[in-house]
C-alpha cells in the first residue's frame, strides 16, 4: 500500500502541531455521554452477576477515550449500555442530552442509528457485498437520502478512510485491515455523535493494528468523539483519556497529556519482508 506510506509521513508532521492544540480542548466542549451510577446485574439461576457496579463518567465532544480492563471486567456490558443495546438495572444514561433509560425499544433503536457508529472486532460486514453497499447500509432507513445520495455519501466515507481504490471490492476480496476500514467508513457515514469500537484491532497483526490506530487518531484530530474498548493496555498510550475497569467498577480515569503518535509508531516498525 504505497499511498499509505506517503500519508504516514504527513500524519507524523500533523501530529506535532496537533499536540499543542488539544490541551484543554475537551474541558470546554459539550458533554456527549453522561453515566450516573449505572449498574447492570444479571440473574443466572440463583446467582446474581454484578457486571457493572455503579459506573459514572462524562465524555465530552472530541475526546478519544479508551476503556480498558481484563476479560470479565465489564467492558462489553458497558459498551452495550453506551450503544443503547441494553438497559441498566439502575442508574441513568444521557446520550447527547437525551435520557436513554425511559425510552421505548424503537425510540432507542432510532437514537442508536442516528447517534452511534459501531466498529466491531469481526468487522461485521455483509459477505459477498461491495464496500460501497456495506457503507450505504446505515443510510437505508434515512429518508433524507435517495439512492444516488446514499452512494455518494458511501464513496466519500470510503475515500476518507483511504479506500477510494477499493470501492467495488467485495468483503471477501479484502484484507483484515481493509475490512476494518470499510467498517469505520460505515460507522462514519451517518455522521454520528460518537464512535464506539469494541476491540477494533483485536483481529489484526501489529502493523495493520497501527494503521487502523492511525486512522482513529486522524478521526480524533478531526473532532470525532471516540470510545475504544480494549483489553490491550498499549492502546491507551494513543488515546486522550483512559478509563480502567475492574470488577464492574472504574478503578482509574486518567487524562493522557502525552499522547503517542500511532503514525510515528507505524513508521518505526520494521519493514515487512516479502
Ligand atoms: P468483558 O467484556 O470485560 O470481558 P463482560 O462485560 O462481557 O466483560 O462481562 C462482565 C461480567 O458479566 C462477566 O462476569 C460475565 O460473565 C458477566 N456477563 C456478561 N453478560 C452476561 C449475561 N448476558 N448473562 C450473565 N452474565 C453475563
Ligand atoms: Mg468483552
Amino acid at each position: 500500500m504505497p499511498e499509505l506510506q506517503e500519508v504516514v509521513v504527513q500524519w507524523v508532521e500533523a501530529d506535532k502541531s496537533h499536540k499543542n492544540r488539544v490541551t484543554m480542548k475537551e474541558e470546554n466542549s459539550k458533554v456527549v455521554i453522561e453515566l450516573e451510577n449505572v449498574k447492570r446485574y444479571f440473574h443466572v439461576g440463583s446467582e446474581v452477576v454484578k457486571a457493572l457496579r455503579g459506573v459514572s463518567f462524562k465524555i465530552h465532544e472530541g475526546e478519544f477515550v479508551t476503556i480498558q480492563g481484563t476479560s470479565g471486567s465489564g467492558k462489553s456490558t458497558l459498551l452495550n449500555q453506551l450503544g443503547c443495546l441494553d438497559t441498566p438495572t439502575s442508574g441513568e444514561y444521557y446520550l447527547d442530552g437525551v435520557p436513554v433509560r425511559k425510552m421505548s425499544k424503537s425510540q432507542r433503536a432510532h437514537l442508536r442509528n442516528k447517534k452511534i457508529g459501531f466498529i466491531f472486532q469481526n468487522y461485521n460486514l455483509l459477505a459477498n457485498t461491495t464496500a460501497v453497499e456495506n457503507v450505504e447500509l446505515p443510510l437505508m432507513y434515512n429518508s433524507k437520502y435517495n439512492s444516488k445520495q446514499r452512494k455518494a455519501a458511501a464513496i466519500k466515507a470510503l475515500e476518507a478512510v483511504g479506500l477510494g481504490d477499493r470501492l467495488y471490492h467485495k468483503s471477501n476480496q479484502m484484507s483484515g485491515g481493509q475490512m476494518q476500514r470499510v467498517a469505520i467508513a460505515r460507522a462514519l457515514v451517518n455522521d454520528p455523535a460518537v464512535l464506539l469500537a469494541d476491540e477494533a484491532t483485536g483481529n489484526l497483526d501489529t502493523r495493520t493494528s497501527f494503521e487502523v490506530l492511525v486512522l482513529f487518531q486522524e478521526l480524533y484530530k478531526q473532532g470525532h468523539t471516540i470510545i475504544f474498548v480494549t483489553h490491550n493496555p498499549e492502546i491507551a498510550e494513543y488515546s486522550s483519556r483512559n478509563i480502567y475497569l475492574r470488577d464492574g467498577k472504574i478503578r482509574e480515569d486518567t487524562i493522557n497529556n502525552n499522547i503517542k503518535s500511532a503514525a510515528e509508531a507505524l513508521a518505526a516498525l520494521p519493514k515487512q519482508e516479502d
